[in-house]
């Protein structure tokens, strides 16, 4: 399998920032650049990756800050989220000031995503899937051949995203979870925004928010 992965922790949020790319031509994407751009790129050059995507899983801060920034710097595009995150990457300069994080420019993705779009890195195709609740236009991405998915802050291990953010919507969440990720199979690996990672399986098991226990679905 070409396809490999790395966590680069980014902003004083520990935001796992991602690397993925294709081993037998050491091109990738970086998927979230929330911010810490020297760590990003210390990253790059210790794989001895070159870039050529960036990928947005949603349109807060800790994922999506400096994606304006690599994509000038590299001449690379912007794929994702879904446009439902318009709202918040317009307000992006905004939100960086309050929170007293570094300000990068502005910018637009050059390419919405949908449910089911795919997403191609390097001769490797990624499956996309739209997962509101955490922000409306959340998305996940997926290499099937490889069983791993990078979710945002749509699952994490043993919990799940807030939604208490402005249009959040935690029914919305746990359907996303049990009818768009848990249905892609259970033996998947995956990358959240925060904290270590999991399986599918083991959160269809022991999440305390979407476990079949926790919807009644055992
Ligand atoms: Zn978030
Ligand atoms: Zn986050």
């Amino acid at each position: 399998m070409p396809l490999k992965a790395a966590i680069v922790p980014v902003t004083p949020l520990q935001q796992n920032c991602s690397l993925i790319w294709n081993d037998e031509t050491m091109v990738g994407a970086v998927i979230d650049p929330g911010g810490d751009i020297e760590k990003i790129e210390d990253a790059l050059s210790q794989v001895g990756v070159t870039l050529e995507k960036v990928l947005l899983t949603h349109g807060h801060l800790d994922h999506a800050s400096a994606a304006g920034e690599l994509s000038r710097k590299y001449g690379i595009p912007i794929e994702g989220p879904h446009e439902d995150d318009l709202f918040l990457i317009e307000d992006l300069p905004n939100q960086s000031a309050k929170y007293g994080m570094p300000v990068y420019g502005d910018f637009r993705p050059d390419r919405w995503l949908a449910d089911e779009d795919t997403v191609e890195v390097s001769g490797m195709t990624l499956r996309v899937r739209h997962c509101p609740g955490h922000t409306p236009g959340h998305v996940v991405f997926i290499h099937e051949p490889s069983k791993l998915a990078a979710v945002g802050d749509v699952l994490f291990q043993g919990s799940v995203g807030r939604t208490d953010f402005a249009r959040g919507n935690h029914e919305d969440l746990i359907s996303s979870i049990r009818n768009r990720l848990f249905p892609l199979g259970l033996d998947i690996a995956f990358i959240p925004g925060h904290g270590p990672m999991s399986t599918f399986e083991a959160e269809k098991k022991t999440n305390p928010f979407c476990s079949d226990m926790a919807v009644g679905a055992d």
